[in-house]
């Protein structure tokens, strides 16, 4: 019988649950896969702000990551937070090649409450040597301007023109999520070197979930695991997202 399909993330974890690695367990869990983990940073936090954050040595996450891959059943590999320059370098440092292992690359910079979650260093390797590295990238529009140095996208061209620039830091396939628009529906915007632009839409819904990010990417690590392609992945993962917030909805 083959072995389910293993997904390694390398996340911070996140005390209230909502977002990071349990989030990240949850949702790969859920579709059927298996987790295993490399953390990078503990934080303490509620639903409104982050109170402490501490990164792990680099010499730890190193030997978390060097373990963790010898585990022939890993299929793709997840990254979230991840803190510090310091960090960023030991990841690189042990990261196998993507073209054994797809790499999907949520580039966290801050939380929703504000808090920074990666620093200066960090954010410079991340762009200039992790992103080259990786298969697929799903920044949020505000990460996304960060990460150009331009402004928040405001509208559905501005949105596609800064996906497609985020193609020159190099990863395979770029989704820049819409869900920090504000029209009514949320659409995520998928482009690759050698393909059109994919749109991906939802209706855009009345609630909030902590750690959407964090599902989205881990949903599509997970059916990449299972050998699922990039596009179709994207797809299901944010029909995947869609359902779980719509189970969030008070009954009518
Ligand atoms: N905390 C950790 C550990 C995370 O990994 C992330 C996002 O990836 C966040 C917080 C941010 O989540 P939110 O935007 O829901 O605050």
């Amino acid at each position: 019988m083959p072995s389910t399909a293993q997904v390694l993330v390398i996340a911070g974890t996140d005390s209230s649950g909502g977002a990071g690695l349990v989030r990240d367990v949850e949702v790969i869990t859920e579709l059927g896969a298996r987790a295993s983990c490399v953390v990078t940073a503990v934080t303490a936090q509620t639903n409104s702000c982050v109170e402490a954050s501490c990164a792990l040595s680099p010499e730890l996450v190193r030997q978390q990551l060097r373990t963790a891959l010898r585990s022939n059943a890993i299929r793709a590999i997840k990254i979230g937070m991840l803190g510090t320059g310091e960090i960023v370098r030991a990841v690189l440092d042990e990261l196998p090649d993507r073209r054994e292992i797809p790499i999907v690359v949520d580039p966290v910079l801050c939380s929703t409450s504000a808090a920074a979650l990666l620093d200066p260093e960090g954010l410079q390797l991340l762009r200039d040597q992790l992103l080259p590295r990786c298969s697929l990238m799903t920044p949020n529009l505000i990460e996304a301007g960060a990460l150009l140095g331009e402004h928040v996208a405001r509208t559905s061209s501005e949105q596609a023109g800064q996906a497609r620039a985020l193609l020159r830091f190099g990863s395979e396939g770029v989704l820049l999520k819409g869900g920090h628009g504000t029209d009514a529906e949320s659409v995520d915007v998928l482009v690759n070197h050698a393909g059109p632009l994919v749109l991906l839409r939802a209706p855009r819904l009345d609630v909030t979930m902590r750690g959407t990010g964090c599902a989205l990417s881990s949903a599509i690590a997970a059916l990449m695991a299972s050998g699922e392609p990039m596009e179709s992945a994207c797809q299901r993962a944010k029909s995947y997202v869609h359902d779980k917030l719509l189970t969030l909805r008070p009954a009518s």
